[in-house]
Order: C-alpha cells, then sequence, then structure tokens
C-alpha cells in the first residue's frame, strides 16, 4: 500500500499526540497510538477515539497527560481495568498498559497480565485493528504491523491475527465484529477466518444482547446492511440471534406457483431504503415489515399464497422481539410498530382509486411519520417486472401529491377531534361511557370521509344530529 508519512505525520500532530509523546520520552516509556485509529488513519475516515497503549502504566501517562493538558482535559481513572481516559475538547484518549490475554472457555472476560507490544497486538481482533504507531520523538509515525495489516487493508481483508478457532472461540464478539467491519467498510472475510466463525457460531451464547445488539445496529446503520445479513446468513449465526429473520429464508410452490422469497426481499427492501435515510428505526421497520409472513402464510385455491394480516400479525411480534433483543421499549418500538402495521396502506391505496377519504384515514393514522411511510413502502416495490414497478411508482406520485393537497385544505395530519370527550359529556350529562365513545368516533369519521369540514361548529351540528338518533338528550345547549 501506498503511504503517505506526510499525511501520517499530519494526523497525528495535534496538540494532545505531542502532549503524550512528550512526557513517554520524559518517563522513558514507550508509547504508540494503536487500534481503530490508525487503521482509519489509513481509510480515511473520521475517527474520535484514541487508543494509546504503553509498555507500562497506562493511568500514570494518562495522569501526567492530562496535568498537562490543563484544565480544558478530563481525567477518568478505571483502576480495575488499568486503564484511564482523557477527554480535551472533541477527542477521547484511552490509555491502557500493553497486556497479555489469556482466556477461560466460559468467559469472554481474560486473565490480564503485563505484557510487550508484540502481546498486546496478538490480543487484537483483526490484523487490520492491530496496526501501531509509534508516538516516542525518535520514532516518532513509525508503523509496527507484525501480521501484515496494511496489505489487507489494501486487499479489504478482515482476518485474525492468530488461529482465527483460538480467536474466536476466546471471544465470540468477535464473531460479530468482523461482519461488522465487513458491511461498514465493505470488507470481505477471509476464507479460514469465515470457516472458523462457522464452526464457533454456537460460542455467540456467551456473549450478552446488549453486545450483540450493539453489533447489529451498527450492521444495519452501514450503507449496505444486506452484506452483513447474508454473512450473518451463511455463517449460522442469523439463526441464533434472529430466528424470526431467519425463518423469512426460502420458498415454497405448490401447483406450480411460488412465492418470493421473503428474506431476500426484505434485504432488497433495507437496502433500498437505506439509500434514502440514516434513520435506525426506519431501517428496523424495514426489517421487520414483513417478519409475520411466515406464521400467517396460507395456500388458498382461488387465490394463491396469501399472507393476510401480516402488517398487523407482525405489529404485534414487534415488542417480544424488542424485549428478546434487548431494544429500546419506548416510542421507537411504538414507532415501528407502527410502521410494520401501515406499511401495506400506500400500496393497498395506491392499487385502488386514490379517493380524499383513504387519503386522510392515511394522513390521521401516520401523523407526522408520513413521510417516513412513503419511503418505506417505496422501498417496498422490489418487483422485476418492470411496468408493474412503473404503475406502483406512479401511482405512488400520485398519493404524494393528494397528501400535499388534502393536508393543505383539512389539516388532519396531527388531527385532534375538534369536540372533546368531556364537552360531550358535559353536554349530554353523561359520565364517562360507551355512548360517548360512539360520539367521539362518529364525529372523527365524519371528518374523515369528507361529509363534514373539520371545524368546530360543523362538528358540533353534526353531533347534535347524531345524539337525537341515538336518542339523547342534550341539558346544555350552549358553548
Ligand atoms: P469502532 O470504534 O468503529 O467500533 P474500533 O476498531 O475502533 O471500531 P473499538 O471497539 O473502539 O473498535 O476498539 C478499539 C480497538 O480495540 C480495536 O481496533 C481492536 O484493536 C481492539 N478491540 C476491540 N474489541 C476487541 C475484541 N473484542 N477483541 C480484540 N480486540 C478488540
Ligand atoms: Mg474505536
Amino acid at each position: 500500500m501506498y503511504i503517505d508519512h506526510e499525511e501520517i505525520l499530519h494526523k497525528i500532530s495535534s496538540r494532545p499526540f505531542r502532549i503524550v509523546s512528550e512526557i513517554a520520552d520524559e518517563l522513558q516509556l514507550e508509547v504508540y497510538v494503536i487500534g481503530g485509529y490508525v487503521r482509519d488513519i489509513f481509510l480515511n475516515r473520521p475517527s474520535k477515539d484514541i487508543d494509546i497503549v504503553v509498555v507500562g502504566s497506562g493511568i500514570t501517562l494518562a495522569k501526567a497527560v492530562a496535568n498537562r493538558l490543563g484544565k480544558k482535559s478530563h481525567l477518568s481513572v478505571f483502576k480495575n481495568f488499568g486503564t484511564a481516559q482523557v477527554k480535551s475538547g472533541d477527542l477521547e484518549i484511552e490509555f491502557v498498559g500493553a497486556r497479555k490475554e489469556s482466556y477461560q472457555r466460559d468467559s469472554r472476560k481474560p486473565i490480564v497480565e503485563d505484557g510487550t507490544l508484540e502481546d498486546d497486538q496478538n490480543r487484537r481482533d483483526f490484523t487490520i485493528n492491530a496496526l501501531a504507531l509509534s508516538l516516542n520523538t525518535e520514532r516518532y509515525g513509525e508503523l509496527v504491523d507484525p501480521f501484515d495489516g496494511l496489505d489487507d487493508l489494501e486487499n479489504l481483508i478482515i482476518r485474525t491475527p492468530l488461529d482465527p478457532d483460538i480467536t474466536f472461540s476466546d471471544d465470540p464478539l468477535r464473531m460479530m465484529r468482523a461482519i461488522r467491519f465487513a458491511t461498514q467498510l465493505g470488507f470481505f472475510i477471509d476464507p479460514d477466518t469465515f470457516d472458523a466463525i462457522i464452526r464457533n457460531k454456537e460460542r455467540i451464547a456467551i456473549i450478552s444482547k446488549e453486545r450483540i445488539i450493539d453489533e447489529l445496529n451498527k450492521i444495519i446503520r452501514s450503507p449496505k446492511p444486506s452484506i452483513g445479513f447474508e454473512l450473518l446468513n451463511r455463517s449460522g449465526l442469523l439463526e441464533l440471534i434472529f430466528p424470526e429473520l431467519s425463518a423469512l429464508k426460502g420458498v415454497e410452490t405448490k401447483e406450480g406457483i411460488g412465492h418470493k422469497d421473503n428474506f431476500a426481499h426484505t434485504l432488497m427492501v433495507l437496502d433500498r431504503l437505506s439509500k434514502h435515510t440514516d434513520n435506525l428505526w426506519l431501517r428496523w421497520s424495514a426489517l421487520l415489515h414483513d417478519i409475520a409472513k411466515p406464521a400467517t402464510k396460507r395456500w388458498d385455491n382461488r387465490l394463491g399464497w396469501t399472507f393476510h394480516n401480516h402488517n398487523f400479525i407482525g405489529e404485534r411480534m414487534v415488542p417480544k422481539i424488542f424485549s428478546r433483543m434487548k431494544l429500546p421499549l419506548n416510542d421507537k418500538m411504538k414507532y415501528v410498530q407502527k410502521m410494520v402495521g401501515l406499511h401495506m396502506r400506500p400500496i393497498a391505496l395506491a392499487d385502488d382509486e386514490v379517493t380524499d377519504s383513504a387519503i386522510r384515514r392515511l394522513l390521521f393514522d401516520a401523523g407526522n411519520d408520513i413521510e417516513d411511510l412513503m419511503l418505506l413502502c417505496e422501498a417496498d416495490i422490489t418487483s422485476k417486472n418492470p411496468e408493474k414497478v412503473r404503475r406502483f411508482l406512479n401511482n405512488f406520485r400520485l398519493v404524494r401529491k393528494k397528501l400535499v393537497e388534502i393536508e393543505e385544505k383539512d389539516r388532519v395530519r396531527n388531527f385532534q377531534p375538534p369536540i372533546s370527550g368531556e364537552e360531550i359529556m358535559k353536554i349530554f350529562g353523561l359520565p364517562p361511557s360507551q355512548q360517548v365513545g360512539t360520539l367521539k368516533e362518529a364525529i372523527k369519521n365524519a371528518i374523515l370521509d369528507g361529509e363534514i369540514p373539520n371545524e368546530y361548529e360543523a362538528a358540533r351540528q353534526f353531533m347534535f344530529e347524531k345524539a337525537k338518533k341515538m336518542g339523547l338528550q342534550a341539558i346544555q345547549q350552549d358553548k
């Protein structure tokens, strides 16, 4: 690989690096910047967390550095881990003493001893993550690359420095990291390394759900997330960490009619959507939009394969999946549920005639998430039939145009019924009851169906008419 030494020196020329260097020389300590930060220098990626490894005490060096950086820096010491962190501006610098690690079978927590730089590089997960640049003055910027990580960077290869079976068995999270880096960076996993993932996949059981989801979310945030899901699938990890997604695989054929492979389709939707949004939860919605297809699949002699209500059943599956995977059980989950539940609506709309009433209802149900829903639906059109695709996309354009028109006219997007339940109770002298609900619902429907405008007076008039039919007497006529 061509190395621009000037460029490297420039990237490690800021004041914090100079100070680390000065103090290391003074204390006669061997010091390197190592790992992801060095990798990202060569890849020209922005990177904020800097890892410094010192042959000696990381904490001693960190304290001295924080001292010299002065008031604007902040020091945290983690005595149990033998590490310390210095924050300075938007840089986060981790200091750790070079260490040698050995593992026991049932834990990913190693037994740690002091070691040399070489020991420290041996414990790194991938060759491209084991690169170190010296920070001592007489060797400033010198690259230490014992595993030819630079070649692997050039050839876009993810490879473990040592025997991959040992590397993955020691810390099975590294299997997820391999696939995550391949996806994030667009790299290829070396065949020997990949085979070891297949052999060690069951070891993922000792890794916490939180760490797994962290890596999975990094895969989902990548430019082309399908790379990661294909690798998870081929390695056998997918079935272990995400069985619902794995269940989407495959095609069944009956009387010569097959349905599409919903795994391949889902990945295509996810990739297509990812070109238009960085929103992690919208990407999750794509991943889960057809998750209930296996559960709802039926063969119908007249219709062929059907997946009735897969959107609603899918919406109901989301909490269980989120809970098991330790995803947040909050408004983000609610949003994903809503997207999964509604993902058929714009398609159904575009299929039929696009009536004002249907548009109003869609706006009402989607609220401010309408644009996200439209992005998801457009990504969902993966048909190979160009005529069909053209027709759908055309109809979507029409739906979008109508959405704007109706929203301007009727403002139903964050629609609140113009008459509240409380007001209804007061006017008719009712306790909280089904009758109140019926009246409220009737007003809402009348507005969404365009029978009456979204205005107070019209709604009030309508309410009295409806109440009369229900045999209700107003006890209070004026406002
Ligand atoms: P990113 O910051 O994008 O997640 P990174 O490579 O910097 O990528 P970190 O988790 O910040 O990842 O770790 C910094 C460095 O520590 C890595 O480059 C690698 O050398 C080492 N490392 C991290 N996790 C492991 C692990 N599980 N096994 C071995 N080495 C690891
Ligand atoms: Mg990092």
